[in-house]
């Protein structure tokens, strides 16, 4: 080993360093060898380096040593990510690869007070296994350690522990890289903001189902189906509408409801009539039917989020891929009425279209919910309905530089749902749980258009996998997600949770709280998580759901919920939703 000592240090520092070389010199079995830096014109290759001291000449080869994480050297602070340790006072520690020889460490060892390094000496052993420490005063005290983390590897995985928390080592974060390969730019974000302002405009009065504006949305989307060059695959000859009759609405009366579908046809569509479904609801809450919070009855719910944004995104690909795609497999456009009413859209199409039946059907993606990425990662829920799904989106997201998060736990949710019960691998996009949902105030102004832009590239790359893909889809479906669910109870009550989709846990993890809300007055915050109602345990986010609709409103429930490990309990009193 060697190690280089700062020949410009004050005499006192230099002092203090000699000493500390002398006590690493002892500590081990290596051979060490210790020198000023100016008696040095290279680093060697055949040994680990010790760097001593901020005024170290070798300091810039230790910077771009680590020039792949988010390290900055500055002359009186040192920044790991957003975390900034200040000279003055503080003594650090940097690990890194050797240049020349990356099985070798290059390590920077560098104090404000010579009295610091004496227990630095002692205190250094003990922290081996960190990337990177800093201490404070003469003591010194440990105040920051962490890992370096791994660079170009997508095997990095942090393992639940039985209780179904991970434990995660703090790393600190590599620079921002550019994704592998760069696609240019097919997307629009402004079409895809116009047709959200188009359906989630005062005019369209919240498409609710059965009403002349809801109509009005489905010609739109056909219109635009047939500019993007999409083959009519309705019920007649030339129409991109499936139409027919059901009762619905409270009090109930007779309903039109009508899905719009357009396809790419498959090169395979002669002999086997594989299909590929790409989905988005076009309906939404209208005036506050059927899920409706008290105080927003009659007011209009635009639904810009839920789902104008999935619509937008569905178009978009239509547009892009309409001209170009030349795939196996059809791909067929789908956008579904009465989502909202129970998915009734999704089921008639998987129950009542004759030409791409399910045995047939490789896979579905249905886009609901998509339009606040922001910098948050994509959700792909469902991802559990087929093996390879998982692999898939990671290929996507590495295409595309696009963070994607997959989730296999079940969860009862959209239109992928009507496939699954078919046996059909399904997943759904969803860009997260928000405040606004299924309120009068999931606005237009709210979309982010990156995201968009994002989430229809993560698409794009999906659908042409899937499309030229001959062989179906490892499908894990369990049989009973076959069996159709139970008519869908109403829940009444709200208690004003936000629930963390990503968690794979046991119970249920908050990703906050409504502000005034039940569930904020009883105490809860963001990642508590919830394993108990009552006497009820509540597993997962269905369980959770499941009590909730059993409630009226005025009932008191207690909570029991792991906070950092520790069960305590909470009392909340439920109110109208
Ligand atoms: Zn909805």
């Amino acid at each position: 080993m060697l190690i280089l000592l700062p020949s410009s240090s004050v005499r006192s520092l230099l002092h203090a360093y000699r000493e500390l070389s002398q006590s690493l010199a002892h500590s081990g079995p290596d051979e060490v060898e210790v020198k000023l830096d100016t008696e040095v014109k290279l680093l060697p290759s055949d040994r680990a380096v010790i760097l001593l001291g901020w005024q170290n000449n070798f300091l810039s080869e230790l910077a771009s040593a680590l020039s792949e994480y988010d390290v900055a050297i500055k002359q009186n602070e040192l920044h790991i990510g957003p975390r900034k340790i200040q000279r003055q006072n503080h003594s650090v520690v940097l690990t890194a690869r050797l240049p020349k020889n990356k099985d070798l460490s290059l390590t920077w060892v560098a104090a404000d007070l010579p009295d610091a390094l004496p227990g630095l000496g002692r205190k250094l052993p003990h922290y081996h296994k960190y990337s990177y420490l800093g201490f404070q005063g003469p003591e010194p005290t440990n105040i920051a350690k962490g890992r370096w983390p791994a660079l170009d590897t997508p095997m990095t995985t942090f393992v639940a522990r039985e209780d179904g928390a991970t434990q995660r080592v703090e790393r600190a974060k590599l620079t921002r890289r550019e994704p592998l390969a760069s696609l240019p730019v097919v997307f629009s974000k402004k079409r895809m903001l116009e047709t959200v302002r188009f359906l989630s405009s005062e005019e369209l009065r919240g498409r609710s189902l059965g009403t002349e504006e809801l109509d009005r949305a489905a010609r739109f989307i056909a219109g635009k189906f047939q500019e993007a060059g999409l083959e009519p695959a309705g019920d007649s000859e030339g129409s991109y509408f499936q139409t027919w009759e059901d009762q619905s609405g409270t009090p109930e009366r007779r309903v039109n409801l009508r899905n719009v579908v357009g396809i790419i046809p498959g090169r395979n569509s002669e002999g086997r009539a594989q299909s590929v479904v790409v989905g988005a609801h076009y309906d939404h809450l209208g005036l506050g039917w059927p899920d409706v919070r008290e105080e927003n009855r009659g007011k209009i719910h635009h639904g810009a989020d839920d789902n104008a944004s999935g619509v937008a995104v569905l178009l978009e690909l239509a547009q892009v891929l309409g001209k170009s795609l030349k795939p196996n497999s059809t791909v067929v456009f789908v956008a579904f009425t009465g989502e909202e009413a129970g998915r009734k859209g999704s089921k008639y199409f998987v129950a009542n279209q004759k030409r791409f039946p399910s045995e047939q059907t490789l896979g579905m993606l249905n886009l609901d919910t998509v339009g606040r990425l922001e910098e948050k990662k994509l959700l792909v829920l469902g991802a559990g309905s087929a093996r390879e799904w998982v692999h898939i989106f990671r290929g996507a997201g590495y295409v595309t530089g696009v963070g994607v998060e997959t989730v296999s736990k079940e969860l009862d949710s959209s239109d992928q749902k009507s496939f699954q019960e078919a046996g059909i691998p399904a997943v759904q996009l969803f860009t997260g749980p928000h405040l606004d949902y299924h309120r009068p105030t999931d606005t237009a102004d709210k979309i982010d258009p990156e995201g968009l832009l994002k989430v229809a590239s993560v698409a794009k790359e999906v659908i042409e996998y899937l499309a030229k893909r001959e062989e179906p889809l490892t499908n894990t479906l369990k049989p009973d997600s076959h069996v159709e669910s139970a008519p869908k109870k109403t829940r009444k009550v709200s208690l004003g949770i936000i629930p963390d989709f990503a968690y794979g846990g046991e119970g249920c993890r908050l990703s906050g709280v409504v502000p005034g809300s039940p569930a904020e007055s009883s105490g809860l915050r963001e990642g508590d998580v919830v394993v108990r109602i009552g006497s009820k345990a509540v597993h997962n986010l269905r369980d959770l759901s499941n009590v909730l609709k059993s409630l009226k409103p005025g009932d008191r429930i207690s909570i029991t919920f792991l906070r950092a490990d520790k069960e305590m309990k909470a009392e909340a009193e439920v109110v109208v939703r």
